[in-house]
């Protein structure tokens, strides 16, 4: 047991013992705070479940790269700093993965649950939290975090809509590709936002790249996504989509003119001569440094081998690098950025944290790295401390600065294409073999030393 137990006798309402729940009820009982950590599965599982065990891994048994120049071998390399339970326990069950982190799924997640049950501050209960307040003051906690993840049961959705939320409670996740700057033929693209005529300013740059297509290229781009192969629905998946957020394959198979009037219009769009092209693709900066842009209204459901192949006959997208690729799956998140602090506690219910997928971020590490941030702030907050502000290059802090920052909510993976970019000599720049890479190992560098910097600043 730590020594530094019973620094407060507050008691703290973790909701969810999945990937994030588990790291939040492990680091706050860690440091002293008694934790009831309550969980449904053993009354009924959700359709991805298996098992009674928690943190389960509800789909592959990898949490991805784990060599230290990888984004995700960055994040898990802070969380084990923390003292991660989710890293701890996938160390000892890993299986052969070459550089991933790839874990025995059943053991890992005995082994997380053996854990939680064994530690004396830590009481577990059964049950379908449908109201967060009653049952918090019920247990007499003075906080909870809803760590409920992307399958919360449908009770606390009802309760988190109806008083928190309303529409910025999102069901679907319809995630278009984003693509790496570098990898961008620009010769081919072009900056203009919509009906805004280009500024004659020197360095003033419109915030959407386009990539014209004439008809040929249309058609034949489009008789693509009609035909490429579609990842299917799961049994509980069962797609219904907002009309204003189609994926655009669903368009293409409407009609073949159908993304010409949606996300493919050229209107406003006029090319540097004057004269319109037939169709467009509009892309976006990912972050504000420009090193990376998302395909706009290009949510799919094509296979990822499907995208690659396809997007790449986009003008300029030849040779692009996928930072990421779209997908839309049922995944419950809300926008954080409207109506959370940057500790990610409600706006409108100060003692309600969120924490995990449901926070808007993606992915086993992303969330379970979402569940130590919160329980850090929160932990601060119980000692009357300000708010920790995580560096940007970091891995947290980029997750972190990215559900604050995106333009619409739209969780991510940790990817490079969160961090700062960083500046490359022109000799670098001029190596198109390895350009990416050390690209790749400068930012890693960069967010170890910052990472190390900032926790000897902790006394942690
Ligand atoms: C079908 C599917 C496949 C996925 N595949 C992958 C993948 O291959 N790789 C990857 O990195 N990520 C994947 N993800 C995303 C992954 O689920 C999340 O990244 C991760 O598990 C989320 O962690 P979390 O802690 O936020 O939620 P979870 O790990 O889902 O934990 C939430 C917990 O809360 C419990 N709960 C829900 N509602 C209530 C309630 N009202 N009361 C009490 N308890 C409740 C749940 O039973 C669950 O145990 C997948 C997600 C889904 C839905």
């Amino acid at each position: 047991m730590p020594e530094n137990l019973n620094i407060t006798n507050k008691k703290i309402l973790v909701i969810g013992a999945g990937l994030s729940g588990s790291e939040a009820a492990w680091y706050l009982a860690n440091h002293g705070v008694q934790v009831i950590l309550a969980e449904t599965k053993t009354i009924k599982r959700n359709p991805a479940q298996t098992m009674d065990h928690f943190a389960e891994l509800v789909c592959t048994n990898s949490l991805k790269a784990n060599n230290i120049d990888s984004a995700h071998g960055i994040l898990k390399s802070e969380m084990k700093a923390f003292g991660s339970i989710i890293v701890e326990a996938a160390e000892k069950h890993a299986v052969p993965a070459g550089m991933a982190l790839a874990v025995n799924r059943e053991d890992f997640s005995s082994e997380v649950t053996s854990m939680l049950k064994a530690h004396p501050l830590i009481e577990i209960i059964e049950v379908d939290v449908s109201n967060p307040i009653e049952l918090q003051e019920k247990h007499g906690a003075e906080y909870t975090i809803i760590a409920s993840g992307p399958l919360t049961t449908d009770p606390l959705q009802k309760w988190i809509t109806e008083n928190i939320s309303g529409d910025d409670f999102y069901f679907y996740d319809a995630i278009a590709p984003v693509v790496d700057a570098d990898s961008l033929n620009f010769s081919k693209l072009y900056y203009k936002d919509r009906h805004t005529p280009v500024s004659e300013e020197e360095g003033v740059e419109a915030d959407y790249l386009n990539a014209p297509l004439d008809k040929e290229e249309y058609l034949t781009f489009v008789k693509e996504l009609q035909d490429a192969e579609k990842v299917p629905p799961q049994g509980f998946e069962n797609y219904k989509f907002f009309e204003s957020c189609l994926p655009v394959d669903t368009m293409a198979e409407r009609g073949i003119d159908t993304p010409r009037f949606s996300c493919m219009k050229p209107i406003g769009l006029e090319l540097p001569d004057g004269t319109r092209p037939y169709a467009a693709v509009q892309l976006r900066r990912e972050n504000l440094l420009g090193s990376a842009f998302n395909l706009v209204g290009f949510q799919t459901k094509l296979t990822y081998g499907e995208q690659k192949r396809v997007f790449r006959m986009i003008p300029g997208l030849e040779d692009a690098e996928f930072i990421h690729l779209g997908s839309i799956h049922r995944n419950s998140f809300l926008n954080t950025k409207k109506l959370c602090n940057q500790d990610f506690s409600s706006i409108s219910f100060p003692s309600l944290y969120f924490a995990g997928q449901i926070s808007g971020v993606e992915g086993y590490t992303e969330s379970a790295s979402m569940g130590i941030y919160v329980a850090i702030q929160l932990l601060r907050k119980m000692k009357g401390e300000e708010l920790l502000r995580f560096p940007v290059e970091t891995g947290m802090g980029a997750l972190v600065n990215y559900i604050f920052t995106a333009p619409k909510p739209s969780p991510s993976n940790i990817n490079f294409g969160l961090l700062p970019s960083v500046v490359l000599t022109k000799e670098e720049r001029r190596n198109r073999v390895l350009r990416k890479k050390i690209k790749k190992k400068k930012a890693a560098d960069r967010a170890v030393k910052i990472f190390d910097e900032f926790r000897s600043t902790l006394g942690e």
